[in-house]
């Protein structure tokens, strides 16, 4: 007998697992049989496609049994099982994404919720819940020799040579005192229906049942088996078949772990298509985006089956990557069984169904954003929740998918200067003035500071709409939508976003204010790309653009982020309110110490404002107390 240390984070996952998640301990089960149903999947598309395979016997089955004085229940299946290195490899290490992100997740905000193993799906360890002891006697097809696996759940487990009399894995759970309320038919039966019933393949209950004679005493027991499961694949069936609660309970048995983070999901989309191409695909929104949206290792959400035969379930190009929250299968008929990855990614037929599915949700997302115009509140509520989840990938989609761009950008939603809520694109052009030109939008730092911003004041005392975008992903996106119905879109820190604000025609007024510039220009030096009369600013006085091709503040901070350092520095224009008094001030000034003041402070203040550091706040301080301690003129 072979011992071996579980992986370290094995171990810490065990420990978790047993010792702070205990609520929702009975989806060990679901666990078991979806490793099986995975398992009989495997062997079942290597029967059809490999030649070493095919002279084995595919009766798939699972079979649980359960012996409640012996303390045990027990998991078979006959499918694709695993031989001494696949034990180590799948049993000894945690492989998965989604199980490290788990981990991660939890340490995060250990233990509160302790929900969280039903959210994520850690597998087979979940076991430990229920069991102290796991035996798991497994023989790989297409191989003669069997092994035992076992452990404790602790630090170690063991395997030594076993027998097996075909190929598959049986999982013999050694019930802890609370594990043993599963070890009865109907505990079994119901979370076996609950959670399973839709797995394709037979699910076998065997149990013991008392016989009575005619006088009613009990004569001995006889060992019955039935079948628990339903086993159709539900997507096969037509819908007006299927009721609101087979979609929910087919949408809780989805195998991929990350989708089970609800219950329920917003909607679904249940399509069959014939014709030059044959497939069945359902789709599922899940109510919350999926924890893992915004990793790099995000996990799959589509599965794959070609004529109900399971493919995979690892496939991101199955899906857009902005529309990695959707859960669902895609059945093909066309689809050869034997298709290789490398073959799947530029396969014809997918890449059909791949975009025939993308227009499908278009088209559902849209009629849910038309449903919550003009319906109830349960429209409006769906709505807002898509939003809330969904927003920031389907903005992704704006410069991923250029093909479906003109669909998405009816579908993305802003916050505004004027209105509550959220707001569309084209809601905003239907509110434009007549003579409005382009779309307003202020872009950088969080919505409070973005409303608050001196660039708005002239726009909201001309009555136009601003589109506030506090998004970070909104910098990255507008510019490549660019035009939206034809008209422009404009970031209002933008030097050239003030023309039709048509201030500062008054050119005495302008003469007038001109040496100030100057002033301020020169004491700032090279501080600043440039200063000039502000046509945008009504109380304050001050403000900061970018120019016109350069990246602005908060994109010159995201690029240094990602590690740009490299990038030249960005100078600022500083804009000045001609008729405010400070800036007024200085006209009659000839005062250099103060005019450095006054435009040090002009300038940062500004920059302030904004959301941005200051490179040297104590020359700020130092500035606006000497400017302060100026006794008022009498
Ligand atoms: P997951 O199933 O999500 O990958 P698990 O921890 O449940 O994670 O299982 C880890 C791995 O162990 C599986 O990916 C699979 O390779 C293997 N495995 C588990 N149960 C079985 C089984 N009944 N038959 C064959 N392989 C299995």
């Amino acid at each position: 007998m072979a011992q071996h240390q579980f992986q370290t984070e094995v171990s810490r996952l065990l420990h978790l697992i047993i010792h702070s998640l205990y609520s929702n301990r009975e989806i060990f089960l679901r666990e078991l049989i979806s490793n099986a149903s995975d398992a009989l999947d495997k062997l079942k598309y290597l029967t059809v496609a490999e030649e070493a395979y095919k002279s084995i016997v595919f009766e798939p089955r699972i079979d649980i049994s359960f012996d409640k004085e012996a303390k045990t229940i027990t998991v078979a299946d006959n499918g694709i099982g695993m031989n001494e290195a696949d034990l180590i490899d799948s049993l000894g290490t945690i492989a998965r994404s989604g199980t490290r992100a788990f981990l991660e997740k939890l340490a995060e905000d250990a233990k509160k919720d302790s929900n969280l193993i039903g959210q994520f799906g850690v597998g087979f360890y979940s076991a430990f819940m229920a069991a102290e002891r796991i035996e798991v006697i497994s023989r790989k097809a297409a191989e003669e020799a069997a092994w035992k696996w076992s452990s404790d759940g602790k630090e170690r487990y063991d395997i030594e040579a076993a027998s097996r009399e075909t190929q598959g894995t049986t999982v013999i759970l050694r019930l802890t005192d609370e594990g043993v309320q599963y070890a009865n038919r109907w505990s079994i039966e119901d979370i076996v229906k609950r959670y399973s019933n839709h797995v394709a393949f037979p699910i076998y209950l065997t149990y013991d049942e008392k016989e009575y004679d005619d006088s009613g005493k009990e004569k001995g027991s006889a060992t019955k088996t039935d079948r628990i499961n339903a086993g159709t694949a539900l997507w096969r069936r037509p819908k007006s078949e299927l009721t609101d609660e087979d979609y929910r309970e087919f949408y809780r048995g989805l195998a991929s772990p990350l989708s089970r983070d609800t219950e329920e999901s917003l909607f679904h989309v249940h399509t069959k298509a014939e014709g030059s191409l044959e497939y069945i695909t359902l789709f599922y929104v899940p109510r919350k985006a999926p924890f893992d949206m915004y990793h790099m290792d995000y996990k799959a959400g589509v599965k794959l089956y070609v004529k109900r035969v399971f493919i995979t379930d690892d496939d991101k190009e199955l899906m857009p990557i902005w529309l990695r929250f959707v859960r669902g299968i895609i059945d093909s008929e066309d689809l050869p069984l034997n298709v290789s990855r490398e073959i799947l990614q530029q396969n014809k037929i997918l890449l059909n169904i791949r975009n025939a599915s993308v227009k499908k949700l278009l088209s559902e997302f849209k009629a849910l954003a038309d449903n919550a115009a003009s319906g109830g509140e349960e429209a409006k509520e769906k709505w807002e929740t898509f939003i809330r989840e969904y927003n920031r990938p389907l903005k992704e989609g704006l410069y991923q998918d250029f093909a479906n761009r003109e669909s998405i950008q009816e579908l993305v939603r802003f916050k505004s200067s004027t209105q509550e809520g959220w707001t569309s694109l084209s809601d905003y052009v239907d509110r434009m003035k007549g003579d409005q030109k382009y779309i307003y939008y202020v872009t950088g730092g969080n919505e409070q500071t973005l409303r608050a911003s001196p660039l708005l004041e002239a726009y909201r005392a001309r009555d136009i709409e601003v589109l506030i975008m506090d998004d970070e992903i909104d910098e990255l996106v507008i510019p490549s939508l660019g035009r939206y119905r034809d008209k422009e879109l404009k970031a209002v820190n933008r030097a050239g976003a003030d023309e039709e604000l048509g201030k500062a025609e008054d050119k005495a007024a302008e003469q007038e204010i001109r040496p100030v510039i100057e002033k301020i220009k020169k004491a700032l030096g090279d501080r600043v790309k440039d200063v000039k009369l502000s046509r945008r600013l009504q109380d304050s006085p001050s403000c900061i653009v970018a120019d016109e091709n350069d990246p602005s503040i908060q994109m010159a901070q995201m690029l240094k982020a990602l590690g740009q350092a490299e990038m030249p520095e960005i100078k600022p224009i500083l804009e000045v309110n001609g008729e405010h008094p400070i800036v007024a001030s200085l006209k009659e000034t000839g005062d250099e110490g103060r005019i450095a003041d006054v435009a040090g402070v002009l300038l940062d203040q500004a920059l302030l404002v904004e959301g941005a550091k200051l490179k040297d706040p104590g020359d700020f301080v130092r500035r606006l107390n000497r400017l302060l301690a100026v006794p008022p003129r009498a």
